[in-house]
């Protein structure tokens, strides 16, 4: 079936979908805002049990990249696309050179990525139809994670801070959900700054990894979120963050680096009300699209760590402007993010008037 536009209602530029019955592949490509540059995104792999909650799952995850990249000052937009599939089963070298030739069809406005369910060797085989990749030898040499947990790190520092008035991390405790590719590598971080830190994860190998390698504490799924601890670092999937269990949270701060933590804008008030100060997902885990762009620009790697330090300024200023204005983190950064956005267009239509002027 030839790739179709959804008609979505939201404020995104595109949205098109494929089904390719050759390789299997169904998958959409979501484009929210190319205003500063291409839309960069990752592409997620996931046994979705309907096609509206990958849509969904497009949709919000590209206006979370087009809001990342604004804020941390970087000259892209946001897309993002999402295959249907079981990526342990259903992943094939045809699938992705498929999903390679549905990315060439948008001629370089949405530039792909790992996510949760790919990784960096699919991103080559998706480059064998596409050069519209930042896995690619060509653009991009390093697995991102380890730079998205040290932004992570940078904020968990800054809200550490707003919550206690110091940035030391010496006995606080943190309590990470998912210990994957940035659970893993924050656990490190932490703990290597004297936090206690606990960790769950649903793979017993990365689990095993973490207790072993970093000697984090082992928590069970069901209870992780729950955890007494200064800090929860929510490192697994989106959507973590509900009525029913914010009402049950025993922390002070959210900081991790999962997309789209929230399940709806109203838990970012219902986080206030619980005077827990929750670091927006989009300004803290930003690491990793900064390095990616760095190392495209060929920076040293000073000016690539102070990049990614950059982030815990970034994620302090946003905490402080909610705190002076009462109001929710989530919506100030929105706002912040939002105003880039707008500058960048002003600046466009200065420079157009001048041009014809
Ligand atoms: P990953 O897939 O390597 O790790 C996620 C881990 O969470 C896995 O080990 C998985 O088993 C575990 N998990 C899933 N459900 C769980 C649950 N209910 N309880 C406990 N553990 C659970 O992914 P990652 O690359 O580490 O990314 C983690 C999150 O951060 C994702 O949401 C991703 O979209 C987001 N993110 C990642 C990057 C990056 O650079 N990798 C950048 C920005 C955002």
């Amino acid at each position: 079936m030839p790739p179709m536009t959804v008609q979505d209602g939201t404020d995104h530029e595109t949205v098109i979908t494929t089904k390719d019955a050759d390789s299997g592949l169904t998958a959409i490509i979501a484009i929210h805002n190319t205003q500063l540059g291409p839309a960069v995104g990752g592409c997620r792999m996931f046994p979705y049990v309907q096609e509206a909650h990958a849509l969904r799952d497009a949709l919000r995850l590209s206006q979370g990249m087009t809001y990342k990249s604004a804020l941390a000052g970087l000259p892209f937009g946001g897309g993002k696309s999402v295959i249907l599939g079981d990526p342990r089963r259903e992943k094939t070298p045809a699938l992705l050179r498929a999903m390679g030739a549905f990315v060439d069809m948008l001629a370089g406005r949405y530039i792909i990525a790992e996510d949760s369910g790919t990784s960096p060797d699919d991103m080559q085989v998706i480059a064998e139809a596409t050069r519209h990749v930042t896995g690619s030898n060509a653009l991009r040499r390093e697995d991102p994670s380890p730079a998205t947990a040290r932004g992570v790190f940078m904020g968990i520092r800054a809200g550490i801070s707003q919550v206690f008035g110091t940035e030391c991390l010496v006995g606080r405790s943190v309590a990470i959900q998912g210990l994957g590719h940035v659970g893993y590598h924050l656990a490190k971080y932490l703990t290597n700054a004297g936090a206690q830190v606990y960790g769950s994860d649903i793979n017993v190998e990365n689990l095993a990894r973490a207790v072993n390698e970093v000697g984090i504490t082992a928590v069970s799924p069901q209870e992780i979120l729950f955890q007494p601890c200064d800090v929860l670092a929510p490192c697994a999937m989106g959507a973590v963050l509900n009525e029913s269990n914010i009402a049950k949270l025993q922390t002070r701060v959210i900081a991790g680096a999962a997309n789209n933590q929230l399940a709806t804008d109203e838990d970012d008030a219902r986080l206030r009300a619980r005077n827990i100060v929750y670091c927006p997902d989009f300004a803290i885990n930003a690491g990793g699209i900064v390095d990616i762009h760095h190392q495209n620009n060929n920076s040293c790697s000073d000016t690539r760590a102070a990049a990614i330090e950059q982030i815990g300024h970034s994620v302090a200023s946003i905490l402080e402007r909610a705190q002076s204005q009462a109001v929710g983190t989530q919506q100030i950064a929105v706002a912040m993010a939002e105003e880039q956005l707008n500058a960048c267009s002003q600046n466009a239509k200065s420079l157009q008037r001048a041009a014809f002027a």
